[in-house]
C-alpha cells in the first residue's frame, strides 16, 4: 500500500518544483475565484533590470465592466521606498496589488515597472522581480526546508538557514522534532498561523526580489507572533520597492510613505507624522489606536 503512493507522492513534488514561478499566480487566481489567466504578449519583453519603481498612470478597472474600482488612478511607488496603503475594506487597497501582480489588465491606462508597461513583460521576468506575501500562506505537504527553498530552487542549507535565521523562524523550528527537515503536514497544520507567515518571509528572503507586494500580512495573528513577524518584515522589506497594505498604526508607521485609499481614490498621503498632525482620513482612521500609543509612551 506504501509502494503504491510513491509516485504520485512524487509526482506532486515534481509539479512543486516546476510550478515555482507560476504558484504565486496560481494561489491568487484561487482565492479571488478568477479562473482565466491573462495571456503573455506574443513576443514578450524583459523587465529592465531596474530597482523596481512601480506607476499607475491613469488606470481605470472594473471587475466587471459597469461598476469601475480606479478611475484614472495614478500614483507612484518609490524604487527602495515602503508605502503602506490604507484605507476603509473595499476601497481598493487589494485591487492595486492585484494590478501591480498583473492578475489582471486595466481597462485603460497603464501600471509599469522601471518604465515599462507590464503587459509587454514576459511572465517570468513580472514574477521573478516580485514577491508576494497575503494573509495566509499556502504550505505544502513536504519538510519547512523545502517550503523556504521555493523562494529559489537550488539555494544551499546554509542559505536557507540564513534567511530562516533573518525571518525570525530559525528558533521555533529548530524545536520541531527534526529541524528543518520536519515535514509541516497538509498546508501547514502543524504550524501556527505567524509560525507560517514567518516561513513565507523566509521564502521571500531567499527570492532577494526588488519588489515586495504585501497585503495584510499581519493581519491575521496574535500580538505576540504579530511583533516576530513585523520584526522580521522590517529585514525584509530594506531597500527593497514595497507595498504593504496593513491596519495596525504599528506596522504602518515604519512605511516611508502612507496614502490612504478611498472608493478607489488617494483621500491623503504623507508621513505617519504628517498625517497625524493633519486632521484628515488619516487623522480620523487612527485616532484611537494612535492615543492608545502616546499615554502608552
Ligand atoms: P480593499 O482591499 O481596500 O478592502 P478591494 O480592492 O478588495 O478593497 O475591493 C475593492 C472593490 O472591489 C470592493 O467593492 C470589492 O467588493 C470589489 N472586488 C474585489 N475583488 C473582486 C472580485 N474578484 N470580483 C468582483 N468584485 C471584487
Ligand atoms: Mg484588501
Amino acid at each position: 500500500l506504501m509502494m503504491a503512493y510513491e509516485p504520485a507522492k512524487r509526482l506532486s513534488r515534481v509539479r512543486v518544483k516546476v510550478e515555482v514561478g507560476l504558484r504565486l499566480v496560481e494561489m491568487m487566481f484561487s482565492l479571488l475565484d478568477q479562473p482565466e489567466t491573462l495571456a503573455e504578449k506574443d513576443n514578450p519583453q524583459r523587465l529592465p533590470d531596474g530597482p523596481g519603481k512601480i506607476t499607475f498612470d491613469e488606470v481605470s478597472f472594473g471587475y466587471e465592466r459597469d461598476k469601475p474600482i480606479l478611475s484614472e488612478f495614478s500614483l507612484t511607488f518609490d524604487a527602495g521606498k515602503t508605502t503602506a496603503l490604507v484605507g476603509p475594506s473595499g476601497g481598493g487597497k487589494s485591487t492595486i496589488v492585484n494590478l501591480a501582480l498583473r492578475l489582471y489588465d486595466p481597462q485603460s491606462g497603464t501600471v509599469s515597472v522601471d518604465g515599462q508597461d507590464i503587459r509587454q513583460a514576459s511572465f517570468e521576468t513580472l514574477r521573478r522581480k516580485m514577491s508576494f506575501v497575503g494573509q495566509d500562506t499556502f504550505l505544502f505537504s513536504a519538510s519547512v526546508a523545502d517550503n523556504i527553498r521555493l523562494g529559489r530552487e537550488g539555494a544551499t542549507d546554509a542559505e536557507v538557514e540564513k534567511a530562516a535565521r533573518d525571518a525570525n523562524a530559525y528558533d521555533f523550528i529548530m524545536k520541531l522534532g527534526r529541524g528543518f527537515d520536519t515535514r509541516v503536514g497538509e498546508n501547514g497544520a502543524f504550524l501556527s498561523g505567524g509560525q507560517k507567515q514567518r516561513i513565507a518571509i523566509a521564502r521571500a528572503l531567499l527570492r532577494d526580489s526588488p519588489i515586495l507586494l504585501l497585503d495584510e500580512p499581519t493581519s491575521a495573528l496574535d500580538s505576540q507572533s504579530e511583533h516576530l513577524v513585523q520584526e522580521a518584515l522590517q529585514r525584509l522589506t530594506a531597500g527593497r520597492t514595497t507595498i504593504i497594505i496593513a491596519h495596525r498604526l504599528s506596522t504602518i508607521l515604519h512605511a516611508d510613505r502612507i496614502v490612504v485609499i478611498e472608493g478607489g481614490k488617494v483621500a491623503e498621503t504623507g508621513s505617519a507624522t504628517e498625517l497625524l498632525d493633519q486632521q484628515g482620513p488619516f487623522r480620523t482612521l487612527y485616532e484611537h489606536q494612535y492615543k492608545n500609543a502616546l499615554q502608552n509612551k
